[in-house]
């Protein structure tokens, strides 16, 4: 037996093996030491190859230096001996077409460990993530820290130095690090993690970014260990918000699948409201600011902006519409268009100060069917009006209402339900929670919507009679 000693690359290997192979030594001859392992206590000897000794040209298929390139950045040290044990093979052994073998034993073994490195790489590729420091020359200086499963720093190095060739940075691992100073790359040893810099603004931003990406569909737990492996959630910023997330996926994941069914790419929700409203002490600016990142359903997706409610906190009043309306969307308030005309005007009639009144809608983005350059009202479904409600609830809460107003069936049956009617419930004291005194009435659009002027000016006075008994509630508070 004799041992070899080696330094843990393919260029040192590769010269060993060359002479090794010139002087006809068999794989079963030797030990490889490349100096990661443990020491072999019962080796006699430790033996430089002899690299003066004759060079045995040897002819392999270049599909096997690429291979052996791979096999030899893996954690194993058995690489060595099985790299030498096929290039014998190929070689003295005369088996010219091993390679072509998948299900010979080395062969099966080296291919799947050159598969563990590539995937290994990979992940480097994809998970090492640079934070500022300071450097020489006022010029910041990124570092990274990772822990890949193998030695491939080496191979990593080339794709980050194309990537970020006008930055200084440094990628450490725990066994080495390499080092990008603008022109070259130096590779030195490894490092802990404890010498990566732990938090600083790239690290805010880019979990800012990440929880405005997150989707849970992509963070199936199994899918995500599979892919993102434990050990390297420690260098990511974003997994610091990962078990936060995770824990609340099911539920919207669920919630996601079912919302999705006929989503168009691009307008990915999660199903509810709720995923975005934020905890702690809420305000109405708070709100307002989260509500504009919902993406609770796909009605997002198309319109302008989340149109969210406005007026007074402090009123004990709070009516409710449906959704925005085309000049609602653009404007990014409730009820500035036709209908809100009609509302202002019968307000006026029956006394009562709109500037005093929250007004909101039950759906906070503008749903339309485009009809050429024209936006046409669509009715949101129980579903959108079931995620926005979320919101609705929030505004309530915050507003502790007194008087309530449903304007039209969507507000109703956001409140009440999908069985909620219009036809059935207007005019008449309905017991909510959030609210003491509690009343529907028809939606000013619906009254304009009316064709026949006579049962529109009927509908309408009904509509005026409603919010007169609005008008005496809210004069009793
Ligand atoms: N219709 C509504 O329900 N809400 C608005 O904001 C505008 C029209
Ligand atoms: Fe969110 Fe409501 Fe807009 Fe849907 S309609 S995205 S739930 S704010």
């Amino acid at each position: 037996m004799r041992q070899v000693r080696i330094e843990n690359s393919f260029a040192s290997w590769r010269v060993a093996a060359r002479s090794l192979l010139a002087a006809g030594l068999a794989p079963d001859e030797l030990i490889w030491n490349d100096g990661t392992g443990e020491v072999l206590e019962w080796a006699s000897a430790l033996d430089q190859p002899d690299e003066a000794g004759e060079v045995a040209t040897v002819r392999v298929p270049e599909a096997f230096v690429s291979l052996a390139e791979r096999v030899a950045c893996h954690r194993d040290s058995q690489k060595w001996n099985l790299l030498y044990r096929l290039l014998y093979r190929q070689s003295i052994g005369g088996e010219s077409g091993l390679m072509q073998n998948a299900v010979d034993d080395d062969v099966y073994l080296a291919n799947r460990m050159r598969q563990q490195v590539g995937r290994d790489l990979h992940r480097m590729h994809a998970f090492v993530r640079f934070r500022a420091v300071e450097g020489d020359q006022q010029r910041p200086h990124y570092i990274a820290w990772h822990r890949p499963d193998h030695y491939i720093v080496p191979l990593a190095a080339p794709f980050f130095r194309d990537r970020f060739r006008s930055m200084l940075w440094s990628i450490l691992t725990p066994d080495e690090s390499v080092h990008w100073d603008g022109s070259k790359l130096v590779f030195g040893p490894g490092a802990p993690r404890s010498a990566a810099p732990a938090d600083d603004e790239l690290e805010s931003l880019w979990r800012t970014y990440y929880g405005n990406i997150f989707n849970p569909a992509r963070i199936n737990p199994k899918v995500m260990t599979q892919n993102v492996p434990r050990r390297y959630w420690e260098a990511m910023p974003e997994m610091a918000d990962i078990d936060a997330l995770l824990e609340a996926a099911p539920k919207r994941l669920e919630a996601m699948m079912m919302a999705n069914k006929q989503t168009p790419p691009g307008c990915e929700n999660t199903g509810s409201a709720a995923d975005f409203i934020p905890s702690g002490a809420l305000s109405l600016t708070i709100l307002r600011e989260a509500a504009a990142g919902c993406r609770g359903c796909e009605l997002y997706c198309h319109a302008t902006q989340t149109v969210f409610g406005e007026g007074p906190t402090s009123s004990g009043v709070m009516f409710i519409g449906e959704q925005p309306g085309d000049n609602e969307d653009r404007a990014g308030r409730p009820f500035v268009g036709p209908a809100g005309q009609l509302l202002d005007e019968v307000l006026e009639e029956v006394g009562i100060d709109r500037s005093k009144l929250y007004l909101t809608n039950a759906v906070k983005h503008f749903k339309f069917e485009p009809r050429g350059t024209r936006r046409i009202h669509a009715k949101p479904t129980a579903r959108e009006i079931h995620a926005c409600e979320p919101w609705l609830e929030a505004e309530a809460k915050l507003i502790q209402p007194q008087v309530m107003v449903c304007l039209g069936a969507t507000a109703g049956q956001a409140l009440f339900g999908p069985a909620f009617r219009i036809t059935k419930q207007r005019g008449q004291p309905l017991k909510h929670p959030w609210s003491a005194w509690t009343m529907a009435t028809f939606h000013p659009s619906a009254l304009l919507r009316i064709p026949d002027p006579s049962r529109r000016d009927e509908a309408r006075a009904q509509f005026t009679s409603d919010l007169k008994q609005v008008a005496q509630a809210i004069a009793r508070l």
